[in-house]
């Protein structure tokens, strides 16, 4: 919900900020295809998770 400016104190708005934080995504090896991958997700370049075929994809030819 929109909240007037005036309306937000400077601590508030200061508190809701001090818990923003960027953080780096925590890459992986692929045991499938030995490509860097997000970890608990789906490769995205071979398409296996947990040495299971999930999403099925062409193979590449190279
Ligand atoms: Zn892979």
């Amino acid at each position: 919900m929109a909240v007037p400016k005036c309306k937000v104190s400077k601590q508030r708005r200061n508190k809701r900020f001090a818990n923003w934080k960027i953080r780096p995504i925590n890459l992986i090896e692929c045991p499938q295809c030995h490509n860097l991958m997000k970890s608990h997700a789906v490769c995205k370049s071979c398409g296996y998770y947990n040495g299971v075929p999930v999403v099925h994809k062409e193979a590449k030819k190279d």
